[in-house]
């Protein structure tokens, strides 16, 4: 057929059913299944059909089925108190930062992808799911807040193994007007348009709003018809393309964000840079500074004051960073706005990489993330304490102990990944109003209460559910890929929902070792074919389009999954996310992680496991490190690190079958029908992970910990017309210069033994060049193991500095002297950059 036109007929809602358009256009839906159910009931069909999505259901929705339902007094009565529900979450003036932070200025949240349903594909991972899961929280508190994201029409990839289980990527083209987004409008009414320059070409953007519960999320699009049809393409894929793509991408996201929460008048005091992805904010943020008269280094002094950084990647490798030649095709008109040259621009990035053979400096976007923002983090302890040692390089004579980088452990949004059954189980021990207070432990204790039995109900009715789903989704598999019959109809059987059953599922990243597990088959296979106490496992997960190795792994599961002694007891399922994440966390019995240690920044499958009463089974990295307590799931490996990785990946194999065997298999079976040990550890797993790793607690941390100093800071150091951060900013140029001409010698009166407690005379003479004294830190540092300390000198006069340093403890200390000009105001020590020891 020809096609001259389109047009779709929407069916009409019956008024008794009237608002659930109003409801669709809201994710609040994404985390409340009495409110899924009532889009899922219409058609159950199209729901599944469609990714269980609210909007595109409406839309295909047979009339009947409309108005039958709404003749349906049970339907209506739950369709009263699902709207009910939706009205008082809206409508809550008593929130957690109405009462704890009613300072908090708002916050503009940045993030290259996110998670928040799988009806909306702009994600990858748990990069994004967690940024998703952030957004829900941060309603969920009633933080003023806003998240600016891009809008991929094409979302990240479906997945589909081929028949010797190779993966193959499709990109389906979005249909926005199934989406459950509107167009952003301005303060005036119109449709919200933006553009940036990207080299010497001006790229338009339109801007989609997303309503997550009470906050919105604007999505910037760049497939609109103003643009060349290569530009209409730079919002296509995520992580799709080369980096040439890549740096425009973050030129819209960080650039296009900003105009876009301009010019909707959207309020913003903190900017939140999740990942380096979103570092290029800054220069539309300093460009917008200079405008009003600050110089570039003023500038740069009150974007910085407001701004915090989140990282995420433990190995250098993975930070994105782009070679000078690549930035200036995309960033050329810059430094001109911005009112400064290339190469200032530039180091402000600058991280000097090997590259063929040669040194070459490049353009780090956690470099300049870190030199954008005041405050920075890693998500968990450990993560931390890697991108400390990983940056010390940029502040040059520091310990890495004082490199400005500290934590905030990640959490998942509970209710997203909490089955209801779960939920409902909960609803009879916890207080009323559980929901709003999820990161309150002592609440939590009452999950004691629950009993074995009343756990192994809900648990063995969610097992049943996902064992049905993966036989669903490998029968469809095998019928795509012209199986046999037999083959086929042997999809009816795999699994059984009487054996202990362990879930692997996350992106295919090779350090996250996928196959570990089948390192020593023979003895997987004793463990997996124990007539008594058989084991089986489900895996699934995408590995990166460019990435053969990840998809090396996927095929090797898949070869195991179809060898006879492993059939049906080992799958691996297609097309992961978040739909197969939560059938997958809410049915097994155990969730397994044996990352490379420490390069799991933090992981949070397994906190999502444990919401559901599955306890981890996890090498303690990221946050598994903080969350094992020896009750509430079992650990993998040792706190350690191996100089050879292939003894490493032996010791972890190792360490994990022999706990599967001793361990975990006896305790999951019991004894004489006793499984009484098996839910006390269900129980701590559910009471102990369930508050310490919410997401409320992970964004309740931020708001402490960064939002609300940023707040501070920020207003301090922008009032008056910036007055501070020029005074910063001149007094920085100034040091700077003068360094050099200062001189710093040090002397110390030191016995050769000394016993704990006793002090010592440390003396430096200073020549402070233009340099006021009193701007000058003179501090000892003292060094024992890990440990350091450091005791300021006190200026006595003509340059001279002194102190009694106490040496505490005993062991061995070494004794430095150094100087760090300091004002007040500062966000560190060490943010002048500039240390000198004698
Ligand atoms: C939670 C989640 C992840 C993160 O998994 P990790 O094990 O933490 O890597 C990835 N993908 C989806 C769909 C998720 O829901």
């Amino acid at each position: 057929m020809n096609v001259i036109g389109k047009v779709t007929v929407l069916p009409q809602l019956p008024e008794a059913i009237g608002r659930l358009s109003e409801l669709a256009y809201n994710l609040y839906w994404s985390w409340t299944p009495h409110a899924q159910s009532l889009y899922q009931e219409l058609d159950p069909e199209v729901w599944e059909r469609f990714q269980h999505n609210p909007v595109r259901t409406l839309l295909e929705v047979p009339q009947e089925r409309l108005t039958h339902a709404a003749a349906n007094p049970d339907y209506l009565a739950r369709y009263g108190r699902v709207m009910a529900d939706f009205d008082a979450y809206m409508t809550k003036k008593d929130t957690w930062a109405s009462r704890n932070a009613p300072g908090l200025a708002p916050v503009a949240y940045f993030s290259m992808e996110y998670g928040f349903h799988e009806s909306l594909p702009i994600y990858s991972g748990g990069l994004g799911v967690l940024a998703g899961d952030h957004c829900k929280s941060a309603s969920d508190l009633g933080l003023p807040f806003t998240a600016v994201g891009m809008l991929f029409h094409q979302g990240y990839f479906r997945q589909m193994f081929n028949k010797d289980g190779w993966q193959e990527e499709a990109y389906d083209e979005l249909d926005l007007t199934t989406l459950p987004i509107r167009p952003a409008l301005t303060p005036g009414g119109e449709e919200a348009r933006v553009s940036v320059y990207i080299g010497s070409r001006s790229v338009h953007v339109r801007v989609w709003e997303l309503a997550v519960g009470r906050i919105r999320v604007l999505l910037l699009d760049a497939n609109v018809p103003e643009n060349s049809e290569d530009d209409r393409k730079l919002t296509a894929r995520l992580y799709g393309g080369n980096q040439e793509l890549r740096v425009q991408q973050y030129v819209l996201l960080g650039v296009a964000g900003i105009r876009a929460l301009r010019l909707l008048n959207v309020p913003a005091g903190v900017y939140h840079m999740n990942e380096g992805h979103a570092a290029l904010l800054g220069l539309e943020r300093v460009r917008e500074y200079v405008g009003q008269g600050l110089d570039f280094r003023a500038a740069l002094e009150a974007v910085a004051s407001s701004t915090l950084f989140t990282t995420h990647t433990p190995v250098a490798a993975g930070n994105d960073a782009f070679a000078y030649d690549l930035m200036d095709r995309h960033l050329s008109g810059w430094p001109a706005l911005l009112g400064t040259g290339r190469d200032d621009l530039y180091a402000l990035a600058r991280h000097e990489q090997f590259w063929d053979g040669h040194w070459v400096p490049t353009f780090s976007m956690t470099v300049f993330a870190l030199n954008m923002s005041r405050a920075a983090n890693g998500v968990s302890e450990l993560h931390g304490e890697v991108s400390r040692d990983m940056w010390k390089f940029l502040y040059e004579g520091a310990e890495a102990q004082e490199v400005p980088i500290g934590h905030v452990t990640n959490g998942a949004h509970n209710l997203t990944f909490t089955s209801q059954a779960m939920r409902d189980l909960l609803g009879t021990v916890l207080p009323q109003g559980w929901t709003e207070r999820l990161e309150d432990e002592a609440m939590w204790e009452a999950v004691e209460e629950l009993s074995d039995t009343q756990l192994s109900d809900v648990q063995l009715e969610m097992k049943r559910e996902m064992v049905t789903f993966v036989r669903r989704s490998l029968k469809a598999q095998m019928i795509r890929n012209g199986a046999s019959a037999a083959d086929v109809a042997a999809t009816d059987t795999v699994l059984s929902e009487n054996a202990l059953t362990i879930g692997f599922a996350r992106r295919f990243a090779t350090y996250k070792r996928a196959t570990l597990l089948f390192r020593d088959k023979a003895r997987l296979s004793r463990i997996v074919n124990d007539p008594d106490r058989p084991v089986q496992f489900v895996f699934a997960g995408k590995a990166h389009p460019a990435d053969n190795p990840g998809k090396a792994f996927i095929q090797e599961i898949y070869r195991v999954s179809q060898e006879p002694e492993f059939r049906g007891r080992v799958v691996i399922l297609e097309n992961y996310d978040m739909s197969v994440a939560r059938q997958l966390v809410q049915g097994v019995d155990i969730w397994l992680n044996n990352p490379r240690r420490p390069l799991e920044a933090s992981g949070t499958s397994g906190m999502k496991a444990s919401f559901n009463g599955s306890p981890n089974f996890s090498i303690l990295d990221g946050w598994w490190r903080e969350g094992y307590d020896g009750t509430n799931g079992w650990p993998i490996g040792e706190e350690r690190e191996y100089s050879d990785l292939g003894v490493q990946d032996d010791a972890d194999a190792y360490s994990l079958y022999s706990t599967l065997e001793s361990e975990i298999v006896p305790l999951y079976y019991g004894s004489g029908g006793q499984r009484g040990g098996w839910a006390r550890t269900v129980r701590r797993a559910i009471r102990t992970v369930s508050p310490r790793f919410s997401m409320q607690r992970q964004v309740i941390d931020y708001v402490r910990k960064y939002y609300l100093p940023l707040t501070a800071r920020g207003a301090e150091v922008t009032a008056d017309g910036g007055r501070r951060a020029r005074e910063i900013a001149s007094w920085k140029t100034w040091v700077r210069q003068q360094w050099p001409y200062t001189t710093l010698q040090a002397s110390a009166n030191l016995p050769t033994t000394a016993h704990p407690g006793q002090r010592v005379e440390v003396r430096a003479s200073v020549n402070p060049a233009g340099i006021r004294p009193e701007e000058l830190q003179v501090e000892a540092v003292l060094k024992r193991g890990d440990h350091v300390t450091r005791v300021p000198l006190t200026h006595e006069e003509g340059g001279r500095f002194t102190a009694q340093v106490p040496l505490d403890d005993s062991g061995l200390y070494s004794i430095g002297v150094r100087m760090v000009p300091e004002i007040e105001g500062l966000s560190n020590p060490l943010e002048a950059g500039l240390i000198k020891w004698a």
